[in-house]
């Protein structure tokens, strides 16, 4: 699970040129900005992640405005990603240890965009527990998984802002799924509709296997259309065996959306040799998109050549998202 609220120390403060009310703080591998003097190197504090939706109370006033959102921002140039409460937001005998999930303890929720119109529908169930969901996590909190992995030879994909889509079949049944849920069959739905234009489930027969494909539902109505595409689409990122409870490779995965042919997400580099240093990486992240190259990329996933196995990451699998902060500053986000 995202800690979106946890008890953090205070890596590193810089100052910022040409400010003295505010300086520049490193907690995790976020980097943010602070009143000067509020916080000195080694202090724990509460530090709250993007996304986060504070409470209301008195604590927190300050976020009222922005409607208690946690968002990327620009201070005197300065990109500032989350914000540091000083330990006494919390209530009075909370035990206090690094790295402590405070999430609930202080009421903070999540934000989560709204599932524009053409993406609902009558809901089957749940998520079909025989696959995972897709998920993603941010590079900012994996400097150990960084340093334990640093030099493997990795891929790097676009990363697309849409809806997550997902397609299986199995035992002879086909379903679609959205982030969370499995939906009911509805022409009108545009993942069902992507799948009957496409002849999803006939292709996926083809393959005589229990297999899921996941990807990313992008185009008109969708979070904005970004990209500013006619239609709809989706482009896959991941294929998942089944039986196997695996993920498929790079190539297993190039190989079967090129037999369906489906599209894969934009694939910008193999052989990279990964880089430990989450501020790089970060830099790396700053690209236009490879769908229009008019428009800005929201960043990009970086994943092992061969699949592995990693405990500490979202999935179990080595995996993470590096996301374009001027993407986010451009979205409001
Ligand atoms: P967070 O996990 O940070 O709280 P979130 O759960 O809303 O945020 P996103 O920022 O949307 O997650 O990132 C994860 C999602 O990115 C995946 O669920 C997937 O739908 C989508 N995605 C888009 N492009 C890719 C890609 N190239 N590889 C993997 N996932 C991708
Ligand atoms: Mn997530």
């Amino acid at each position: 699970m995202r800690k979106l609220a946890s008890i953090q120390k205070i890596k590193n403060i810089e100052s910022i040129e040409g400010a003295d009310a505010i300086e520049k703080a490193t907690v995790l591998g976020w980097q943010l900005v602070i009143r000067k003097g509020e916080f000195k190197v080694g202090d724990l504090c509460v530090y709250c992640e993007i996304d986060c939706v504070m409470p209301d109370k008195p604590e927190f006033e300050f976020v009222r405005a922005r409607s208690n959102r946690i968002k990327t921002v620009r201070l005197r140039g300065q990109i500032s990603q989350g914000i540091c409460f000083p330990l006494n937001i919390l209530p009075e005998g909370t035990q206090i240890e690094e790295d402590m999930d405070v999430t609930e303890i202080i009421g903070v929720t999540k934000y989560e965009p709204p599932i524009p119109a053409n993406l609902a529908g009558a809901v089957k169930g749940n998520f079909p527990s025989f696959m995972p969901k897709t998920d993603e996590t941010r590079i900012q909190v994996l400097q150990k998984v960084l340093d334990k992995n640093v030099g493997l030879s990795c891929y790097v994909a676009e990363k697309l802002d849409g809806s997550s889509a997902t397609f299986y079949i199995k035992d002879g049944k086909f379903g679609v799924c959205t982030r969370n849920l499995e939906l009911e069959y509805n022409e009108e739905n545009s993942m069902w509709k992507f799948a009957n234009e496409n002849k999803l489930e006939e292709k996926l027969k083809t393959l005589n296997r229990n297999l899921c494909l996941q990807g990313e539902i992008i185009g008109e109505g969708i979070q904005k259309n970004k990209y500013k595409l006619r239609g709809q689409t989706v482009y896959f990122f991941n294929a998942f065996c089944i039986d196997s409870y695996e993920y498929l490779s790079l190539n297993e995965l190039k190989g079967i959306t090129n037999e369906l042919e489906l599209k894969m997400v934009p694939v910008l580099e193999e052989n990279y040799v990964l880089d430990n240093s989450i501020e790089n990486l970060i830099v790396k992240s700053k690209l236009k998109s490879q769908l229009n190259k008019d428009t800005i990329a929201e960043g990009i996933v970086i994943r092992p050549m061969n699949e592995m196995i990693e405990k500490q990451v979202l999935q179990g699998r080595l995996s993470f998202k590096v996301i374009n902060p001027d993407f986010l500053i451009k979205y409001d986000e």
